[in-house]
């Protein structure tokens, strides 16, 4: 008996010793404030490893070609990389489907296009649109740009003035071809059109006739981007001169049905009657 009351006596003890120990842990040492505090150093840690995280998934996240291509616009339109820039009303890069089959490309903005910013929004821009929907696609369907962004004047100093046109000089286009590359590349469409000879000397040959070159699918070389696969370009008369010369639609249909057979594309041969 003696023996079983020390036992238990000895499991007191033990007991107690060890209530202690635990009570005087929590008081010397709170475990939660420890906690605490460990837990908001690691949320600082957590936080801080996000926000690096989220950092580097912004800077490595890529744009989307959507977005590319208004931030390329928004180069152009803070531009003055030429003289063009500073005599503008307004530049206008380009517009149309992203994802576009066929991009037609001319040489410049006119008087219409100065003021509102857009291609091909004047009388030759009214005979694109039938041209367009000749080939059986609607004018949102494709993409359409120039080949300088900024208005060519014969006198900058009258922007007000009508038929103050004029083609954009070799330098002029030089110095505004990448961003037409760029729009190229990022469309990535599979034919190009090339309207009018500055337009297909720029893009296709600078030392053969448009007469030698129009009608024909060519493999487009860039200067300054490699496009993701062959672009085929075809070069027709700009709408302007179809405007001036109403004879030669028949001869620039000739040439669409070039690159509308290639697409594999039917369309009724009454459709031809569709370019006037
Ligand atoms: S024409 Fe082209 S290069 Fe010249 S200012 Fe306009 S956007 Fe810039």
């Amino acid at each position: 008996m003696s023996r079983e009351l020390e036992n238990l006596a000895k499991d007191l003890r033990k007991f107690l010793a060890n209530a202690d120990e635990e009570d005087f842990i929590l008081k010397a040492a709170p475990k939660p404030k420890r906690a605490a505090f460990v837990s908001v150093k690691a949320t600082k840690e957590e936080v801080s490893t996000t926000q690096k995280t989220a950092s580097t998934k912004t800077k490595k996240t890529p744009l989307t070609k959507e977005q590319e291509l208004a931030e390329l616009a928004q180069k152009i339109c803070n531009c003055k990389n030429c003289p063009l820039g500073l005599t503008r009303i307004k530049a206008v890069p380009g517009e149309g489907n992203i994802n576009a089959r066929i991009m037609f490309i001319g040489e410049g903005p006119g008087f219409d296009e100065d003021r509102q910013g857009r291609p091909f929004v004047g009388r030759a821009g009214q005979l694109l649109d039938k041209i367009i929907a000749a080939m059986g696609f609607k004018r949102e369907e494709v993409f359409i740009a120039n080949m300088v962004k900024c208005h060519p004047m014969i006198d900058p100093t009258n922007p007000d003035k009508h038929g103050n046109d004029r083609p954009p000089q070799m330098d002029e286009i030089a110095r505004c071809r990448k961003f037409v590359e760029k729009q190229i590349v990022l469309v990535n469409p599979d034919y190009i059109v090339a309207l009018g000879g500055v337009a297909t000397k720029s893009l296709i040959n600078e030392h053969t006739p448009l007469s030698a070159l129009r009608g024909k699918l060519f493999d487009l070389k860039l200067d300054h981007y490699t496009p993701e696969k062959n672009i085929k370009i075809l070069a027709t008369y700009h709408p302007a001169a179809l405007l001036r010369n109403p004879g030669w639609k028949k001869e620039a249909w000739q040439n669409l049905k070039v690159l509308l057979a290639d697409m594999g594309a039917k369309f009724p041969s009454s459709q031809s009657k569709k370019e006037d």
